[in-house]
């Protein structure tokens, strides 16, 4: 599974960094998102994914097989 971060429609709000700390970071510069982790290996790490999609409010982040 591969995680897809568009930082045109991050808004920075910064719920994936706080679902996913291990997977996402946010900017220092302007808080948008920074892929810690493209490839998402285990499923501890899938479901955290997901959670995080599931809580972006912009639709930044997909999720691909
Ligand atoms: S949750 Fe979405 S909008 Fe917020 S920082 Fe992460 S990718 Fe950007």
């Amino acid at each position: 599974m591969q995680i897809q971060a568009d930082t045109r429609r991050c808004v920075g709000a910064g719920m994936c960094a706080l679902t996913a700390p291990d997977l996402f970071d946010q900017s220092e510069h302007d808080g948008t998102v920074v892929l810690l982790r493209p490839d998402v290996t285990g499923p501890e790490a899938a479901e955290a994914a997901r959670h995080a999609v599931h809580c972006c409010p912009s639709g930044a982040l997909t999720l691909t097989d």
